[in-house]
């Protein structure tokens, strides 16, 4: 499990996360939900290490997370404006966390394939990323983030840039390859469809705090304050 105990935050004076406490099971896909502002990004940012608390603790497992290397914390984090390469090809995109890490050309060659089946631009994978649209270049990262096998896998609004179509279908998608894996996935999104429609457990964020904690069927039948009805769209 991923615990995260009393994490607080401050920019400047202004306190962003007001401690957060929150226990992600090992393989659920949890799902950070609230409006623009409320601190989602922060929080995943700290977990993935690319950001630190102003006190509390993170651990994975019996680890602190402070004390493992980015190497070795098996992370992988998929950003709200995709951070693709746009000089490197789409192949060279999925291999790069892979030729970083020395996994064997063979491995590579094939886990490219496989992601990039999966995010079906396998048509793309010579094409230099900085030519593809939005979406395309979207789906790259999350193919990038995937053929890292990943334990934890951090999604900050990966589905924001596609149109809506698309963004059902990546959707569905992902809820198949995801829910078939060992991955721990904590996705961030201000979508309440999104959220029911992915989540194994939703957590509510307001003002930088943690509304509730339980699953979409919970959330929307018994939330817990007034704030968490109304976003989720069962007002009392
Ligand atoms: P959105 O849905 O719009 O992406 P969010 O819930 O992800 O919102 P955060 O990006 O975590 O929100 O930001 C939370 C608050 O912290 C905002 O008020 C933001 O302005 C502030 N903030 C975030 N990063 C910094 C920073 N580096 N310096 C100062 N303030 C920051
Ligand atoms: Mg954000």
């Amino acid at each position: 499990a991923i615990q995260i105990s009393a994490v607080r935050k401050q920019f400047g004076k202004q306190e962003i996360l007001k401690s957060i406490d929150l226990e992600i099971r090992d393989k659920e896909f949890t799902v950070l939900l609230g409006p623009s502002g409320c601190g989602k990004s922060t929080l995943l940012r700290i977990i993935a290490g690319l950001e630190y608390e102003s006190s509390g603790s993170i651990r994975i497992g019996d680890r602190e997370i402070t004390s493992l290397a980015p190497r070795d914390r098996r992370i992988a984090m998929v950003f709200q404006n995709y951070a693709v390469f746009p000089h490197m090809t789409v192949a060279e995109n999925i291999a790069f966390g892979l030729r970083v890490r020395k996994d064997s050309e063979a491995h590579i060659q094939r886990k490219v394939k496989e992601t990039a089946e999966l995010m079906h631009i396998e048509d793309r994978l010579d094409h230099y990323s900085g030519q593809l649209s939005g979406g395309q270049r979207q789906r790259v990262a999350v193919a990038r983030a995937l053929a890292m096998e990943p334990e934890v896998l951090l999604m900050d609004e990966p589905l924001s840039n596609l149109d809506a179509l698309l963004r059902l279908e990546m959707r569905a998608e992902l809820k198949t390859i995801l829910s078939a894996s060992d991955t721990t996935t904590i996705y961030v999104t201000h979508d309440q469809v999104e959220a029911m429609s992915l989540a194994d457990r939703i957590a509510v964020m307001k003002g930088g705090e943690i509304e509730q904690y339980a699953p979409p069927s919970e959330i929307y039948h018994y939330p817990a304050t007034e704030f968490v009805g109304s976003f989720i769209g069962n007002p009392p």
